[in-house]
Parts: structure tokens; C-alpha cells; sequence
């Protein structure tokens, strides 16, 4: 049997929070259920936004709670680099196979043009693009990149994507109809987290994919790329929310709810313990270590709708 590889692979704007905590203890808990490893990729292609300090102090928070990554990060591995940063040459390569099949164009929206109130929105509040630029003629291509760089996006057929998730069950949606024809690069050249996380994920060996729920409607694109660039897709799990008391969505602002504050707090296994049991891993927040959880780690124990923290747990 081959082995399960998981992953973590956060985009480090800000510290961790218990959102991001509560999904690398459930990617690491999957994994090592199974007899896996996980790896760390870091999500950096907003380099500017990602600086490398704050994914050092990734690593050195998932250290001090006992999850560290098997491979990957600063630690590196046999497939480095592990920087999103640093993997432009891949994506490269994969974004020409799409245009060597005739799969991208170039875009010339404006943001505000995109969210002009005739654009259909999907359930998530994003826009599905409605073709604009898909015809352009190589005249009006020219003369509108004189003006300003294109992004470019990638052409998806009129298709129904279904799979199952592992946690949340079946999903599907009409690629068109749905999604649209969605963007793999950036107008200043920087790739897409679209077709970044693909390659990364067929390339570093990923089995499954443990991520936030907010990321199920990304799935279906995903997976249609995994097709097309003739990639192994991962199994994925998608998580629910993990929202404050007061039903708020956490963020990296929420200074309270950061490992700053929680470190200075809180043993790491008193935060492990509490957060698996706001996960519904354990019937007491007593405290854990990851690995005492791994023998009663159950998929079946999390909840499927958006977690509450109890009041007063943190
Ligand atoms: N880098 C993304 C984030 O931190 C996660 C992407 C993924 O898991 O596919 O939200």
C-alpha cells in the first residue's frame, strides 16, 4: 500500500490562529492516522504579503505544539523548494501545457467591470466570469495591451465536476455554469493559487488534502486541472469554520485567538487538548498531546456545519 501524504499549506500573512491551528492538527491527524506523513509547503506567492519571518514562525509554533511537518519548509526534503515563491519554473511549465492546448487567453477586466451587477455571483460572492475577453481578435488583443499587462485565464468546458469529499460528502458543479473560466496568471506575471496548488500537490506526492471549507468550491476547478495537466489528484477533506464565541469568522487580527497570546497562556498541550475537543475529538478539553490523539482520530467525530468555540474554552 503506498503511503498517505498530507499536507499543510498555509499562506503565513499573520501568526497562526486556532482556524489554522484546528486545520494543520486535523491534516497532521488524518495523515497519521493512516500510518502517513505530512508535509509543509508554504503558500507565499503574495511574497510581499508572506514575508519569510512569519513562515519561520510557523514552523517554530507547529514545533511547539508537536506538529511538526515530516518534510518541507525550512527543514526541505527531496522536493524542494518548498516556497511557492521559489517554484515559478514548475508553474511555468505547466501553464505553457495549458496554452500548448489551447486552453488560456488573455483578460483585460477591471475588477469593477467584474463586479458590475449584471455579472452573475456564486453562492460564495464571487463572480462567475462571463466570457468577456474569450474572442478577442488579435487586433483588439494588441491594442489593448498597449494600454495595460492581461491576466490570463483558463477556458473551462460545460461540465459537470462531481467528487466526494471525505469528510463532507458529494460535491459537484457545472464548470461554466458555476465557476467560469477562471484565472492560472496574474497580470503582473506572478502565477495563480488555482494552478499553483495543483502542481504543488501532484508534484510533492500529496494524497490528501485537508483544508477549510471555504476552499470545497475551489475543488471542482482543481480537479479538472488535475485532468488536463494529466496530474494525480489527492483525496480531500474539507473542514468546517471555526468561528469565535460570538459566531465571528476568526482572522489573523483576532489577537487573542493568535499562538502569541495563546503561548503565553497556555502549555501546548493544554491548547491541543482544548481544541480537539471544540473539534469533537474528545469528550473533555483535558490536555493532549497530538500524538495521544491519534488512535480515537475519527473523520465521523468533527462536526460537518461551522464550529463554535465554547465560551471560555481559550
Ligand atoms: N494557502 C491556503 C490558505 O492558507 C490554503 C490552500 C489549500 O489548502 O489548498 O488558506
Amino acid at each position: 500500500m503506498s503511503t498517505v501524504v498530507g499536507r499543510y499549506a498555509p499562506s503565513p500573512s499573520g501568526r497562526m490562529h486556532l482556524g489554522n491551528l484546528c486545520c494543520c492538527l486535523l491534516a497532521w491527524l488524518s495523515a497519521k492516522s493512516k500510518g502517513g506523513k505530512v508535509v509543509l509547503r508554504v503558500e507565499d506567492l503574495d511574497a510581499m504579503r508572506c514575508p519569510r519571518s512569519f513562515a519561520d514562525l510557523l514552523e517554530e509554533d507547529l514545533a511547539w505544539l508537536g506538529l511538526s511537518a515530516d518534510e518541507g519548509g525550512s527543514r526541505g526534503g527531496p522536493h524542494a523548494p518548498y516556497y511557492q515563491s521559489e517554484r515559478s519554473a514548475l508553474y511555468q511549465q505547466y501553464y505553457d501545457k495549458l496554452e500548448a492546448l489551447g486552453l488560456t487567453y488573455p483578460c483585460f477586466c477591471t475588477r469593477s467591470q467584474l463586479h458590475a451587477a449584471s455579472a452573475p455571483h456564486r453562492s460564495d460572492g464571487q463572480v462567475v466570469y462571463p466570457g468577456t475577453c474569450r474572442s478577442l481578435t488579435p487586433e483588439e488583443i494588441a491594442a489593448k495591451s498597449a494600454i495595460r499587462p492581461p491576466a490570463w485565464r483558463v477556458q473551462v468546458p460545460d461540465r459537470v465536476v462531481s467528487f466526494t469529499d471525505g469528510h463532507l460528502g458529494r460535491y459537484a458543479e457545472n464548470l461554466a455554469a458555476d465557476c467560469g473560466d477562471f484565472i492560472v496568471r496574474r497580470a503582473d506575471g506572478g502565477f495563480a493559487y488555482q494552478l499553483a496548488v495543483v502542481v504543488d500537490d501532484a508534484l510533492m506526492g500529496v494524497t490528501e488534502v485537508v483544508r477549510g471549507a471555504d476552499l470545497l468550491s475551489s475543488t471542482p476547478r482543481q480537479l479538472w486541472l488535475y485532468e488536463v495537466l494529466d496530474l494525480k489528484a489527492p483525496e480531500f477533506y474539507h473542514l468546517p469554520l471555526l468561528l469565535a464565541p460570538d459566531g465571528r469568522r476568526l482572522s489573523k487580527r483576532d489577537g487573542d485567538q493568535s499562538l502569541e497570546h495563546l503561548r503565553d497562556r497556555y502549555t501546548p498541550e493544554e491548547v491541543v487538548g482544548r481544541l480537539a475537543y471544540a473539534c469533537g475529538l474528545t469528550d473533555t478539553p483535558a490536555p493532549r498531546t497530538p500524538a495521544d490523539l491519534i488512535d480515537g482520530f475519527a473523520w465521523e467525530k468533527v462536526p460537518k456545519t461551522d464550529i463554535l468555540l465554547p465560551e471560555g474554552l481559550f
